[in-house]
């Protein structure tokens, strides 16, 4: 095993990132992956969507800062997480003088990737040090968007950003899948939804996840959208997302 390392980003908050990383991630699981979740949000909404525990003992930030190892947890059968925490927002200035620092998380990271399918890197909403360091630790970026409101301009900012990285650290990054979230046909948007595909072409995933307020009520339940509520369009969503995903892989 030697597993595909997977950031979802896009700046823009509220887009689905996290959402999509603990779905995506529940998913895989489920048929069998071996996954590790990376909150890298100092908001911590992914590990609250895993865990109970508010305040981890370690967290990824003394790994990025302190040099101390990643902190994985089992959080259910296959599905393992290093947690976020509130010191996190803190990262971005406690790093600036780390030699090579955009580097820290790729080396963290690689004695583990021998035990995982997949490892998925949950990103704050920014383009600093942190989501650059998970850009560089990646094969692929999975960028999420909602079809509202012109979201091309800022996404202009996250290829820069990709280009720069590939550029200079990490030639094998790609972008791996785009796909809409929060999707409805009144706020449908065509013209994004062209402009969009335009600009991916074949990285713009066929299935689309629906506003759904299962979604939006999982993470008080501590739950994933196939525990808490496994017949809703959220479920059923994401799962064909998932299968859609790996069928794009299929040597794993
Ligand atoms: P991000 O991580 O990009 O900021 P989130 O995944 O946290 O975005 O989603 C933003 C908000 O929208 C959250 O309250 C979440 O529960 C809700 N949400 C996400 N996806 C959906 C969806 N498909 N339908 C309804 N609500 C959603
Ligand atoms: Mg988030």
């Amino acid at each position: 095993m030697n597993a595909k390392v997977i950031t979802i980003a896009n700046h823009k908050g509220g887009v689905g990132k996290t959402t999509s990383t603990a779905s995506i991630g529940a998913g895989l699981a489920i048929l069998g992956k071996h996954v590790l979740l990376i909150d890298l949000d100092a908001q911590q909404n992914l590990s609250f969507t895993q865990t109970k525990n508010e305040d981890p003992e370690t967290s990824v930030y003394d790994s990025l800062v302190k040099d101390m190892p990643l902190p994985i947890v089992n959080v259910r059968e296959n599905l393992d997480l290093v947690p976020a925490s509130l010191e996190l927002a803190r990262a971005e200035i406690d790093m600036a003088t780390k030699i090579a620092r955009e580097g820290i998380l790729k080396s963290l990271l690689e004695e583990h990737l021998d035990k995982y399918d997949y490892v998925l890197i949950d990103c704050p909403p920014s383009l600093g040090i942190v989501t650059t360091n998970a850009l560089v630790a990646s094969d692929e970026l999975f960028i999420p968007l909602t079809a509202e409101a012109l979201p091309l301009k800022g996404l202009t900012m996250l290829d820069d950003v990709v280009n720069e990285v590939r550029k200079r650290v990490n030639p094998k990054l790609e972008i791996g899948a785009v796909f809409f979230t929060r999707f409805n046909n009144r706020k449908l948007n065509k013209e994004v939804v062209t402009m969009v595909a335009n600009r991916y072409g074949d990285k713009v995933l066929n299935t689309k996840i629906r506003e759904n307020i299962s979604l939006a009520e999982m993470p008080l339940s501590g739950q994933s959208i196939f525990e808490y509520d496994p017949k809703s369009n959220g479920a059923t969503d994401y799962m064909a997302l998932v299968n859609e995903l790996i069928a794009k892989n299929r040597n794993r």
